[in-house]
Order: structure tokens, then sequence, then C-alpha cells
């Protein structure tokens, strides 16, 4: 009898909803919400710029306490 075993990489965190590219991020510090569709023009990040796309150097723009793996997938 075999086995086979289809595990995926449990360093990501399972959520409920799938993320996605219009998928928002939540700072968990002050509350400033990034939203895809948004981006953050005055960081120099066009509308449509996807969270995955952001540096992982990215700062919350508001509070920049919290850094991009900081922050919180909220379902839309
Ligand atoms: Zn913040």
């Amino acid at each position: 009898m075999q086995v086979s075993s289809i595990e995926t990489s449990s360093a990501e965190v399972q959520t409920a909803w799938t993320i996605t590219a219009a998928t928002c991020f939540r700072c968990p510090n002050c509350a400033y919400v990034y939203n895809p569709a948004l981006g953050c023009p005055k960081e120099g990040y066009p509308a449509g710029t996807t969270f995955e796309n952001l540096p992982r150097s990215w700062q919350c723009p508001d509070c920049a306490v919290r850094e991009k793996p900081d922050f919180v997938a909220i379902s839309a």
C-alpha cells in the first residue's frame, strides 16, 4: 500500500478564504489598510500593485512601525 502525502508548506498561514490579487491587508498597529486596487501612489506603488508585489522591506505608510510580514489579510 502506497501512501502519497501531498503537503504544502506550513510556512503559509491557512485562512478561510483565498488570498487573491485583490485581497486587502491591514496594519495591526494603526489599522491602515492596503488596498491593491488603490495601491500606494505616495509611496511609489501605483494602483493595481498587489500586496505580494510590494518589497519585503515595505513598511506601513501610516505608522512605519509595522512591516509587510506583520500585515493581516482581511476578507473584502
Ligand atoms: Zn500602520
